[in-house]
């Protein structure tokens, strides 16, 4: 397990891309130079290493060397086990007097503490290799070491394989950093993001344009966080997305902008969710869909990591109507088919009560899922928690689309590969709704995807009779069942976007009086999309949650489980922003924690 992170993590960093160059001698600058000519980034620049713990190899034979790393294990007092973010290298702790103060360092200094060492690059004794280390062909023989800093007791080991709760991971969340699996998510995140720059400004003349955080409330959207201001009774609100300013860059005549947005979003606590997250944000004027998804197409192309299998375009593409009934969902995940099918007419003049019954009702149907070899796979506790799984969702569409996941999750729990967790299977789903019937009020519309997005052209005549029956040019990027992107042609007609506005939606366009007067100064045609960052990385990574390949992510309940945000403050603070706070009366726990210790959710 670990042999192989670090053999993905080094992997990653090392492999050349360009001319082999050789360079061990001279001079920082033409280091430098050379190593932008290979490609190849110098680990150890500025700093004062010369080497990283992980790159030593038979090659550096006879090498001075000086290292820095943090303490990962002793034995008996002989060799001790430096580690970086590189990886480990073996370090021989010398036995002779004259070294005695070397020694006291190293075999004093408790797990974890941070030392440089510097000695010779000397290989170990025939017999003594450790093919499992990348390293291990080697040792360090130490002249002098140094302790840069001692570490008290931990709360948990530095080990992967050492399990540790969430709670207490997130709690000493800068230890858990420490881990291999964390720097390797983080370090493949940032290289996926440097590849994704790289293609949209210098292969495709990009403007990186950061935007505002402190902005205001955007109607008919998902629920936003509020900022108080200095202004009695005036608040900014945290964009749930840089959507109007990138359509108003558009406007601008910034026709190709991108952001690594940070979106915020004040939605409860979900599992594939955190209250802020990263957009890949992108915008162009003079684009129609297929633009756009030959854009995204060639960002995944040319971002995606060198260790996976590269990613196959176009990618297919499916409409939303034809989603849900074959696979009872949006996001279908098509790495395996099950496919829902409709099987009424095998029925028709069936004497079975309940589905007379269902075929009875308006649009009424009745529908299966073959699982192939389900009799020889499925138990009778399996078909029992199936049974109750439809029956906890019964009259729901989705229904079907859950049956379906759940087979597969209880098939694999048998032993059955359905989902080859080497595969990547993007979909672009289309053709969805406009809109959708509120959900707390059905009788009213909501966006399906928010309120700029443009109707579909062979719809439009339907906006004013059937505009539940107008399709949009919406799209969305689905991988492996989740979504990872979604954007739209937006609407560039100030009338129409009016219209949508006010009379569909009934919402209040005073607030959006400056993007709909930007639309009357000439607004270009414009379309765009946003690709969830974390989402995607958490899909490459295969890391369990997003929480993995975030640094500082807020717990489940949306806590910072590390420094206890968000926090209270005292009257006094509140002051300035003319703000009381209406203590619930269950609440005088909490008010009275005010300055007390912090304790962490468990
Ligand atoms: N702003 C949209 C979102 O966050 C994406 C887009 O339409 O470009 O979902």
């Amino acid at each position: 397990m670990f042999s192989s992170w670090l053999s993905r993590l080094c992997r990653g960093l090392s492999t050349p891309t360009g001319r082999v160059t050789h360079l061990i001698q001279g001079s920082l600058s033409r280091r430098l130079m050379l190593s932008s000519q290979r490609r190849i980034p110098e680990l150890s620049s500025f700093v004062a290493r010369t080497n990283t713990c992980g790159e030593l190899r038979s090659s550096h034979l006879g090498q001075e060397v000086t290292l820095c790393g943090w303490i990962q294990y002793r034995r008996q007092n002989i060799f001790l086990v430096l580690r970086d973010f590189h990886g480990l290298v073996q370090v021989v702790i010398p036995q002779d007097e004259s070294a005695a103060s070397v020694k006291k360092i190293l075999c004093e200094a408790p797990v974890e503490s941070v030392v440089q060492v510097s000695g010779t690059v000397i290989s170990r004794p025939p017999g003594q290799e450790n093919p499992k280390m990348p390293t291990g062909e080697i040792e360090i023989k130490v002249k002098s070491a140094q302790l840069l800093n001692t570490c008290k007791k931990l709360p948990f080991e530095i080990k992967d394989f050492v399990k540790k709760t969430e709670a207490l991971r997130l709690q000493y969340r800068y230890l858990d950093l420490r881990s291999f699996q964390m720097q390797y998510n983080l370090r493949l995140r940032s290289r996926m993001v440097m590849k994704m720059r790289e293609y949209l400004c210098n292969l495709h003349g990009f403007v990186d344009i950061e935007t505002p955080t402190l902005f205001k409330r955007t109607p008919g959207g998902a629920k936003e966080y509020v900022i108080p201001s200095r202004e009695p009774g005036k608040f900014y609100c945290l964009p749930q997305s840089p959507q109007q300013f990138k359509q108003l860059l558009m406007v601008g005549g910034l026709d190709r902008y991108f952001q690594v947005a940070r979106c915020y979003r004040d939605e409860g606590s979900r599992p594939d969710r955190q209250p802020e997250f990263t957009q890949i944000d992108i915008e162009m004027s003079f684009v129609d869909q297929i633009g756009i998804r030959s854009l995204i197409e060639g960002l995944l192309q040319y971002s995606w990591p060198s260790d996976k299998d590269p990613v196959v375009v176009p990618f297919p593409s499916m409409t939303f109507a034809e989603a849900l009934a074959s696979y009872g969902t949006d996001k279908p995940d098509t790495r395996f088919g099950m496919k829902i099918v409709d099987i009424s007419d095998v029925f028709r003049n069936t004497k079975v009560g309940f589905l007379q019954d269902a075929l009875s009702k308006p649009q009424g149907t009745v529908k299966a899922i073959c699982i192939s070899e389900g009799a020889k796979y499925l138990k009778r506790k399996d078909i029992e928690s199936l049974r109750k799984l439809a029956a906890d969702h019964f009259n729901q569409c989705s229904v079907l689309g859950k049956l379906r996941l759940e087979c597969a999750d209880l098939l694999e729990a048998r032993g059955l590969v359905l989902r080859d967790p080497a595969l990547f299977s993007f979909l672009w789903v289309v053709d969805f709704p406009l809109f959708l019937p509120k959900e707390e009020n059905p009788g009213e519309l909501e966006s399906a995807h928010h309120p700029f997005t443009a109707p579909h052209p062979s719809d439009i005549h339907l906006l004013h009779t059937e505009p539940k029956q107008v399709r949009s040019q919406h799209y969305d990027l689905v991988l492996n069942g989740n979504e990872i992107g979604g954007g739209s042609i937006r609407i560039h007609d100030a009338e129409l976007q009016r219209y949508i506005l006010a009379t569909l939606l009934k919402e209040d366009v005073k607030l959006l009086s400056h993007l709909l007067q930007a639309l009357d100064f000439g607004a270009p045609p414009h379309g765009g999309i946003a690709l969830g960052l974390d989402r995607l990385i958490c899909l490459v990574t295969g890391a369990p949650s997003i929480r993995d390949v975030i640094a500082f992510p807020k717990s489940f309940r949306g806590h910072d489980l590390m420094s206890n945000a968000p926090d209270s403050l005292p009257p006094e603070e509140l002051k300035p922003y003319h703000i009381q706070v209406s203590w619930p009366a269950d609440s005088e726990a909490e008010k009275s924690s005010l300055n007390q210790p912090y304790h962490p959710e468990s």
